[in-house]
């Protein structure tokens, strides 16, 4: 391979001059009275984008599921069912309220949480249900919905890695009580650190940004606090990225969609290795490309992404369980609603994050193509 020297990153945004300006435009004039403009301007393109009434900018998105969590007075005692294998921040807040997080397996096809898994650990102590629409895959909204509806729960999507995926033709973020999406630099719309919180609850908007701001009511000048909460802003400099980024919108997810193409493409010729799931009426932003080849194949993750690297191909594993990680080690609680084999977790295990970053074109997903090729046919 000639090219071999040519190191691909698995991940990275797409910043033109438009957030350059924007940013070098919110250093110079972002104060004084002028200091929430680009975050009202980035607030306001985000919610119309995404079809909902409040957009609040954050320092990251999980802020977003911390805040939503603590807007519902969830707390010790309660539960919330999760997908078992998701990235933690998807899951981290719940011990920030004191809850117990309950996990539950995922869908073969989307590799989203099960809806019937779900609904089996349902218990009178169960408040949310947290669904993921991992790498750009919608979840079953119609099914979380009727369920969050029919037991009374909270269903906040986190929606970190769709953003740009749609459902029925609504795009994510505008079907649930909450979604929450991040802005993290390998994210779809990246301003380095970020997130946004979104609803159409104007209740729950309300409650959110007094707990966000240590727990000052919008509008209070005099700092009278009412309660003791916590502070979750975006700055400036930041919030101009977002929305050079969210002006660039569908160049983004279009961008993001023939990065996918390309690969499909590329390794149709290869059996038994199932790519990101596109259901219909929906339609997927692919945040990350990512594959699960057959066991048959013979190699897990960590194999394949050795093999990548041998290549100067950067990759990533599929999320690990979270209930097979140290950090949730003895929390029998949390795990007691698993199956003996959980689908998600052969999925865990086989699968790799592919490179799908902006700096992709055609020519590097050939090179990828042909690496996994090799890889997989041990040639
Ligand atoms: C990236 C990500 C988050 C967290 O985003 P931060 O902005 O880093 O807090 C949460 N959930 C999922 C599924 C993610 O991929």
């Amino acid at each position: 391979m000639s090219d071999v020297d040519d190191f691909i990153p698995v991940a990275g945004p797409s910043i033109t001059d438009r957030e350059v300006g924007y940013a070098a435009e919110a250093a110079r004039t972002a104060w004084y009275q002028n200091h929430n403009v680009f975050n009202a301007r980035f607030e306001a393109l985000f919610a119309e984008t995404v079809g909902v009434k409040h957009a609040v900018s954050l320092p990251h998105c999980t802020a977003g599921i911390h805040l939503a969590l603590a807007a519902r007075g969830i707390g010790a005692g309660d539960e919330v069912i999760v997908p078992d294998v998701t990235w933690i921040a998807s899951v981290a807040p719940v011990d920030y309220v004191g809850a117990t997080p309950v996990f539950v397996d995922s869908l073969a096809d989307t590799w989203c949480i099960d809806p019937d898994a779900v609904e089996a650990a349902i218990t009178e102590r169960t408040r949310a249900i947290i669904a993921v629409d991992l790498y750009g895959s919608m979840a079953d909204w119609a099914r979380l919905r009727a369920l969050a509806e029919k037991h009374g729960l909270f269903l906040l999507e986190d929606s970190a890695e769709a953003l740009g995926s749609t459902w029925h033709g609504r795009q994510a973020g505008s079907l649930g009580d909450a979604w929450v999406f991040s802005f993290h630099g390998s994210k779809t719309v990246a301003t380095g650190e970020g997130g946004m919180f979104v609803t159409s609850d104007d209740a729950l908007h309300a409650r959110v940004m007094t707990l966000r701001d240590h727990g000052r009511p919008p509008g209070d000048r005099l700092f009278l606090n009412t309660e003791v909460a916590f502070k979750y802003k975006m700055s400036a400099v930041q919030a101009a990225l977002g929305l050079g980024q969210m002006e660039r919108f569908d160049e983004l997810i279009e961008h993001k969609r023939r990065i996918f193409a390309w690969y499909r493409d590329r390794l149709s010729g290869l059996q038994g290795v199932s790519l990101n799931a596109e259901p219909k009426d929906t339609t997927n932003s692919y945040w990350m490309v990512t594959i699960v080849p057959d066991a048959d194949y013979g190699l897990d993750k960590f194999a394949i992404m050795d093999g990548l690297k041998e290549r100067n191909i950067d990759s990533r594993p599929f999320f690990s369980p979270l209930s097979t990680l140290p950090a949730y080690a003895d929390r029998p609680e949390s795990a007691r609603f698993l199956p003996a084999a959980p689908r998600a977790h052969e999925i865990a295990r086989l699968g790799v994050n592919l490179p799908s970053g902006y700096h992709m074109d055609e020519a590097k997903v050939d090179r990828v193509g042909a690496a996994l090729e090799a890889i997989l046919r041990r040639s």
